[in-house]
């Protein structure tokens, strides 16, 4: 099928953008400008996704130690990205302990500076393993209750 493009169409086509252009202008320009800027790096990540070929054609065509270098430069990519991520899940969070029946709330720090949480256990997701969930303990008793209670069950999501 061939599509028609009228000069009606592009009429239209103009008006509607400078339309749109208006109100982003009415909506504030910082909105305007972060909306681009998505636009950008969306567009940008389904190129990533439809040309998947692309990236994967120096795996097969660069000799292998070159290929090795590029997929450590991507594996370098995910881990940053993996941190990022896990920051942003993990921001603003509130922190509460994980022990039986304890649920203590562990958010922020300690007037000494230090976490309120004495112990840590990161699980790695079940589907994303460069993303971890973290639990947290306000003591030993609780984390080793957890581990009582969860043993065998470890090596799971933290869920
Ligand atoms: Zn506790």
């Amino acid at each position: 099928m061939t599509m028609v493009w009228t000069e009606e169409m592009k009429k239209k086509m103009v008006e509607t953008r400078r339309a749109n252009k208006e109100k982003k202008k009415a909506n504030g320009h910082a909105e305007y400008v972060s909306e681009v800027r998505r636009d950008a790096v969306m567009a940008r990540w389904e190129s990533v996704q439809q040309e998947q070929d692309n990236w994967l054609k120096p795996f097969y065509e660069l000799p292998i130690d070159r290929a090795m270098r590029y997929l450590e430069d991507l594996r370098i990519i995910a881990s940053k990205a993996g941190a990022i991520m896990n920051s942003r899940i993990n921001e603003g969070k509130e922190v509460r302990c994980s022990g039986p029946h304890c649920a203590k709330n562990l958010t922020g720090l300690s007037p000494n500076g230090l976490p309120k949480w004495i112990k840590k256990m990161d699980f790695h997701d079940k589907d994303h393993p460069e993303i971890w969930h973290c639990l947290y303990f306000c003591s030993e008793l609780c984390a080793n209750g957890y581990t009582r209670l969860h043993m065998g069950a470890l090596g799971g999501d933290g869920k």
